[in-house]
């Protein structure tokens, strides 16, 4: 019973990443595998979960999908009306109250943000910006411009006030984009619906960021396929296999642009305004998807060295970082793969 679930590209989704549910058969009669998914994020989100029966298993996923549902509104960058955006409009204001959500979410952006020495920044809007530009033109973006989007950059101008839930963006024009932690956020929270609601062995997935809760019936994990750096779409070429935990990529495969012969990444290191040049996948497991989405993009801007001494300094963390370089193709293990998974999925508001 063997069913792979392909990570499908959608729109801003880095699919490198294949579940597969695990082999074998189910001993506990009662319980049933069951698949669903739905479009959240510009990508696929999917769940599959064991219960007992289709009328368990619909009410379970569809409260996760809401769940998933509500955060897009929250999150989003590409809604005009999101929560997000509205912070955004009163740049240059005073302090703004936000929802837990987005507080929650934007104290683990700057928890990583200087654990990582702003190589994660959230404020890194202005730039991304000007990037989704050239991806969409084929045109690398104006110096000027960009440097004057630069100057709207950097986590320490981003402030939180936890005591009084309030955000405040000081200069006029800073733009927040939480591309590369609200999947990860989103994929937790479904788990924690599901669980709620009985389900405890689940995964959740939306593009390359995974959570899952207790293994299948009868099995030591959840079976996590990680594909080949040239093609999201080819046979995983390693596996692992997971519980109450979560795995994230981050790469340019899907998600690039070639100008001039090079090839530019859509994460971009906010300490320099430039896109993330030549080919790489990095994969990071961690307690939560929160911490392993973040993590991902930060080891893909810090590179492997300063990449692996961030997860080291990481309780759960482990990370596998493929390069292509003039060498030809590196591989670069941290932990990997860890000998003893992430022993419980930690609330992901928990700081790093
Ligand atoms: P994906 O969205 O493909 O899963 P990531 O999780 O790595 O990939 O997130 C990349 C997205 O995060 C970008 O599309 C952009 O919106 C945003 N981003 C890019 N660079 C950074 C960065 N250095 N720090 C924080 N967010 C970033
Ligand atoms: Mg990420």
């Amino acid at each position: 019973m063997t069913l792979l679930v392909p990570f499908k590209r959608h729109s801003t989704a880095a699919c490198l990443l294949l579940a597969v549910a695990t082999r074998g058969f189910c001993h506990n009669p009662e319980l049933r595998r069951f698949e669903f998914s739905q479009i959240h994020m510009a990508t696929r989100f999917r769940i599959v979960l064991y219960a007992r029966d289709q009328a368990t298993a619909t009410r379970a996923s569809n409260a996760a999908f809401a769940r998933i549902k509500t955060l897009d509104n929250i999150m989003s960058d590409y809604q005009p009306r999101s929560e997000l955006m509205r912070l955004s409009k009163h740049a240059g204001g005073p302090p703004v109250k936000v929802t837990e959500d987005l507080f929650r979410v934007l104290a683990a952006a700057q928890a990583l943000a200087k654990r990582s020495d702003g190589a994660f920044d959230v404020t890194v809007g202005p730039v991304v910006r000007l990037w989704r530009r050239a991806r969409r033109q084929h045109e690398l973006p104006e110096p000027e411009r960009l440097a004057r989007a630069q100057k709207l950059v950097g986590y320490d101008k981003l402030r939180l006030d936890a005591k009084a839930r309030t955000v405040q963006l000081p200069k006029p024009g800073m733009l927040l984009d939480l591309g590369g932690i609200a999947k990860g956020y989103a994929a937790d929270e479904a788990l924690a619906v599901l669980k709620q609601m009985g389900i405890r062995s689940a995964l959740v997935a939306g593009g390359g960021d995974i959570a899952v809760g207790a293994p299948p019936p009868s099995s030591t994990g959840w079976r996590i396929g990680i594909a080949p750096l040239d093609s999201p779409e080819k046979k995983p070429t390693r596996y692992l296999r997971l519980h109450d935990a979560a795995v994230s990529t981050s790469g340019d495969v899907e998600q690039h642009v070639e100008i001039g012969g090079k090839r530019y990444s859509h994460i971009v290191d906010p300490r320099t305004g430039q896109a993330l040049v030549g080919r790489s996948s990095v994969t990071v497991i961690a307690p939560n998807g929160t911490t392993s989405d973040s993590l991902a993009t930060a080891v893909s801007v810090l590179g492997p060295k300063r990449g692996a001494e961030l997860i080291e300094s990481i309780q759960g963390a482990a990370a596998l970082f493929i390069k292509e370089t003039e060498k030809g193709v590196q591989t670069f293990e941290v932990r990997f793969p860890p000998n003893t998974p992430p022993s419980a999925v930690q609330p992901p508001h928990q700081k790093l």
